[in-house]
């Protein structure tokens, strides 16, 4: 099934989501660190909790990685006036042929919202992942505004599902479902390269002529 990580990797590098989705990858990035302190604080069970579910879940963990999301982590008091109804949620469309992991659901003026942790927040408005994240969001649960909580300033901004994202959202899930049946994208070299572990096998498989759809 196709996991929102894999659409939000497509961002990254499409070829990356293709590496992803067929054969996986372990990694522990400051996000995941930055959602478990959040998961963590929110139930008031404090950070060497959050280190423990990841310990538990993520053979990969980095202490440092772990401290410099600590370090920058501001649990905003905002957050008192959202209710928690859920957290670590899993959602499922087997229409869409897509699951989602929700950050927490909460309930603000009678209002439920899917949430989920980013790290720093852009000027105005939310990252395109984090829209990406609205789009499909709003696609599975049918819950048309999602909170982004940006960790690092302690700031909440609410995405609206509009139709132009989740167009967007879908034409994503469209280009995983390509992926999926075989299509490799073509390469898109960033900074992310250095960093990538499928880049030697990258650089040795050739464009075909369907990589240019993706
Ligand atoms: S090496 Fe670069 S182009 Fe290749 S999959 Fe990784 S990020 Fe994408």
């Amino acid at each position: 099934m196709i996991r929102l990580s894999h659409i939000t990797s497509y961002l990254t590098c499409p070829r990356l989501a293709y590496y992803r989705y067929h054969f996986g990858e372990e990694i522990f990035s400051e996000r995941q660190a930055v959602r478990e302190i959040y998961l963590s604080l929110r139930r008031g069970l404090g950070t060497d909790w959050a280190k423990q579910r990841i310990l538990a879940t993520n053979k990969n963990f980095k202490d440092e990685i772990f401290e410099r999301a600590l370090n920058k982590f501001v649990f905003s008091k905002v957050l008192e006036d959202l209710r928690c109804l859920d957290w670590d949620v899993v959602f499922t469309s087997e229409d869409l042929g897509v699951s989602l992991l929700v950050d927490e659901i909460v309930e603000f003026r009678e209002e439920r919202f899917p949430l989920f942790v980013s790290l720093n927040a852009p000027k105005e408005g939310v990252w395109l992942p984090d829209q990406i994240r609205a789009g499909v969001s709003a696609l599975i649960t049918n819950l048309n505004r999602t909170i982004i909580y940006y960790a690092y300033s302690g700031e909440i901004r609410v995405v609206d599902a509009s139709i132009g994202v989740r167009r967007r959202a879908l034409k994503l899930i469209e280009r995983l479902k390509m992926i999926k049946n075989g299509f490799m994208p073509k390469r898109n070299e960033t900074n992310y390269c250095k960093l990538c572990s499928f880049a030697e096998d990258c650089k040795q498989t050739p464009e075909t002529f369907a990589s240019k759809f993706l």
